[in-house]
């Protein structure tokens, strides 16, 4: 099997020998056609991109994607074309939720700048119709001025100045009124930018970025390095037999760890640019700006540290757990890929060889540009 359909494969997180034919070996990663892998992977990629809509819940869709993924790998034809034909169902009446989802919170959106277009216009039309009037008065004024008579001009130029002030004062009258109102709507609008915005960029289980703002804060750090040339530690984290949680305790307690893990992190890096992001199952990334791979060492020692030490109590059982990293300093002129992957190797390494460690990344290859 190609070596990226395995890597595909393996990051479905899933016993696939539940399904297999033969229990003796279920651990084995199943063979794959090209096709089949291509269609895991638009899975695996739907999979990382899910956001929380109404009546589908990420973990729901999630496991539902999941479940397709590995109907698929079996090999009976007849039992493919049924999966295919339930995905396809599936999706679509999904991508309509979505589509609603979407289209609702845009009519929300629309219907907050209807408005403020629309009191604009009032204003405008009461503009137009003020302005009228005080030519009208003008050309009053002008006239008893061509009148000669003194009396005719002190009247007019009395009359023109209380409709002039008048007219002023009910203007910002309105004005303030208007402010207040675009005011209002400002806020509404604000403060659903930042709920949309934090359940665009947060996971929802954790409460930590998602990867798709891991993504996004990778680049504006890599920004901001490029500028500062300050040193910079990416630090991947995987819990360490995960999958015995959930089979031990059940998938809430398995959850609970998940939400558990994040808060422990969040102790452990708590400087304000310390960036904490869950990337996917029970895998994290932390970006620490400004440290040397000496200074993340320390830091992510103290962590596994409070991780080790931190006991859960679930009815009679004592749930403790451990996790591997990867550590991965930015090496002069590297982009986002490399820096992860170094990190995602020295993980695996861990992994490899013992677990509950640290690994540290390989440096990277590319030569600073003089
Ligand atoms: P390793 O030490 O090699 O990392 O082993 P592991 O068991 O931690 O890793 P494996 O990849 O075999 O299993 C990860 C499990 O995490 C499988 C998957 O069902 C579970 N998982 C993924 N996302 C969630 C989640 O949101 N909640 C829960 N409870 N489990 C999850
Ligand atoms: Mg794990
Ligand atoms: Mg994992």
């Amino acid at each position: 099997m190609k070596q990226w359909m395995k890597k595909l494969v393996e990051q479905f997180d899933m016993d696939w020998g539940t399904t297999s034919q033969d229990s003796a070996r279920s651990n084995e990663t199943p063979s794959l056609t090209e096709d089949r892998a291509t269609l895991l992977y638009i899975l695996d990629i739907y999979n990382k991109h899910l956001f929380e809509i109404q009546n589908h819940s990420v973990r729901k869709v999630r496991a539902k994607l999941d479940a397709f993924a590995k109907e698929l790998v079996q090999k009976d034809t007849e039992a493919t074309e049924k999966t295919l034909f339930r995905l396809r169902q599936f999706i679509s009446s999904y991508r309509i939720d979505e589509y609603t989802f979407v289209q609702n919170t845009f009519d929300d959106f629309k219907r907050i700048i209807w408005d403020f277009a629309d009191h604009l216009s009032e204003e405008a039309q009461v503009e137009d119709a003020a302005q009228g009037d005080i030519n009208q008065s003008l050309e009053q004024l002008r006239e008893a001025v061509e009148s000669n008579s003194i009396d005719e001009l002190r009247a007019k130029s009395r009359e023109f100045i209380n409709f002039y002030l008048k007219h002023q004062s009910s203007k910002n009258e309105r004005r303030s009124k208007r402010m207040e109102s675009i005011k209002k709507n400002l806020t509404t609008v604000k403060k659903q930018l930042m709920e949309a915005n934090q359940t665009m960029r947060r996971d929802h289980l954790t409460g930590a970025h998602n990867r798709r703002s891991y993504d996004e804060q990778v680049r504006r750090y890599l920004q901001l390095h490029e500028i500062d040339k300050d040193p910079m530690t990416l630090i991947l984290l995987d819990i360490d037999f995960f999958k015995k949680i959930n089979d031990a305790y059940g998938h809430d307690i398995g959850d609970f760890v998940l939400q558990e893990c994040v808060r422990l992190l969040q102790e452990s890096f708590s400087r304000e640019e310390d960036f904490i992001a869950r990337l996917g199952g029970e895998e994290f990334a932390v970006i620490l700006p400004g440290c040397n791979v000496e200074a993340a060492i320390k830091m992510a020692e103290e962590a596994m540290q409070r991780i080790r030490k931190e006991v859960f109590v679930h009815e009679k059982f004592e749930i403790r757990f451990t996790v591997s990293l990867g550590i991965a300093e930015i090496s002069p002129n590297e982009g986002a890929d490399s820096w992860y992957k170094r990190a995602d190797e020295a993980l695996y390494e861990s992994k490899q060889t013992g677990r509950n460690k640290y690994t540290l990344a390989k440096s990277s290859q590319i030569k600073r540009v003089a």
